[in-house]
């Protein structure tokens, strides 16, 4: 076999995205503004069930607002699965709460009541699904829990666009806020972006409020609204996360295109599925039934019978070209977490942090390179 090179992403930039940008870059509009009112209507739109949309400059972003709006700060306990990154906790930290660190289901990868129930105490105020790799978590368990124990449940919804629970799209299947990224890397992009979806309409307002200086209103209402003006009011100290007109106009052709990106990855994983099924990994876990996979990562597990550390094996596939990679090294092993974690174990995720592997998974991978990668992985293991 011919060697050849294969990222791990690249981004699915055609000439739409290029000249709609290039249109808002000549149209005199640069920062929030006509773009991404039509973006927040639109991505609203893709979720539907009448929730709201805030266009923000990151995913962080988004749940740095959301859990701003829940009203949770210094004292309270927010509850966030080991296996994410780090912005999942680090959002905690902004508002001044305390993250409390749960480990994985091993089959699912995400979290359910049976990991995050027993960390419940009386000072917790929120939980945090992760919906890894775009698996949607059972959020129909988790809102019951939520209901029964008076907690708010803030979605990380950072790979699961689009993906679905039981029918519902990710976004208004049962929390109360849920945060979308728009990273150069994600399954759709603004090149940073990230946006808060939410039916509750105080967070709503609170986070549109906060994501611009606490200014009652945004600068594009000031000046367009027959009665605008110059006239502004600041109700509160807040922060400098708008999302501008450039990224907007990327994100609304991104997303008339995200239908055919996710058939384009569902059709991928199959393929893998079908390909590795007789080596020695473990393969991604697929949704539950009745629910929608974004299948943002495609993630392998060495198992023992590969002889081989996941190091090893990731380095004979970067020596073939390939590009691989790890999602995630758990927050409880990294050095600012650490303090957060004492006394608390975590076997799942450690396990899925000695064999995991991302492999190549995205819009517009060939077929060809697909081919390549499996026939690497195969030789690797089975050399
Ligand atoms: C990418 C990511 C984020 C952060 O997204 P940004 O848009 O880069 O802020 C948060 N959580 C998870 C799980 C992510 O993968």
């Amino acid at each position: 076999m011919r060697r050849r090179d294969v990222p791990f992403f690249r981004p699915a930039i055609g000439d739409g995205e290029i000249a709609a940008v290039v249109e808002c870059l000549r149209s005199g509009w640069l920062t929030t503004g006509p773009r991404v009112h039509a973006f927040e209507a639109a991505f609203a739109g893709a979720i539907g069930g009448g929730v709201s949309a805030v266009a923000v400059t990151s995913a962080t972003a988004a749940l740095h607002l959301g859990l701003e709006a829940m009203g949770i700060g210094p004292g309270d306990e927010v509850v966030v699965p080991t296996l994410t990154f780090t912005a999942t906790a680090e959002v905690v930290r902004y508002v001044g709460a305390r993250p409390v660190f749960v480990d994985i289901d091993p089959e699912t990868l995400g979290v359910g009541p049976a990991q995050i129930a027993p960390a419940l105490t009386e000072r917790t105020r929120a939980i945090m699904p992760v919906h890894f790799g775009g698996r949607s978590c059972d959020m129909t368990a988790l809102r019951a829990l939520a209901d029964r124990t008076g907690l708010r449940i803030l979605g990380d919804a950072a790979h699961a666009f689009p993906a679905g629970h039981r029918g519902r799209p990710i976004g208004r299947c049962g929390a109360d806020a849920t945060a979308f990224s728009f990273y150069a890397n994600k399954t759709m992009t603004t090149g940073e972006g990230g946006m808060l979806v939410t039916a509750d309409p105080a967070i709503a307002t609170r986070a549109r409020t906060m994501r611009l200086h606490g200014i009652d209103r945004d600068v594009f209402d000031r000046f367009h609204r027959p009665q605008g003006g110059w006239g502004y009011d600041v109700v509160a100290p807040g922060f400098k996360y708008n999302m501008t007109d450039i990224a907007a106009a990327l994100g609304l052709v991104q997303l008339e295109r995200a239908a055919a990106f996710l058939a384009d990855r569902a059709r991928l994983a199959r393929l893998y599925d079908e390909a590795l099924r007789d080596l020695p990994v473990a393969l991604p876990p697929g949704p539950s039934p009745g629910d929608d996979h974004a299948w943002h990562l495609y993630v392998i597990r060495l198992t023992d019978d590969a002889r081989m550390s996941r190091d090893a094996f990731m380095e004979a596939m970067r020596a073939r070209g390939v590009a691989c990679s790890m999602h995630y090294r758990p927050l409880h092993q990294m050095t600012v977490w650490q303090p957060f974690c004492a006394g608390r174990h975590f076997p799942h995720a450690d396990d899925y942090a000695a064999r995991g592997v991302s492999l190549p998974l995205f819009m517009g991978m060939t077929d060809d390179e697909q081919a390549y990668v499996v026939d690497v992985v195969r030789d690797v293991l089975t050399r």
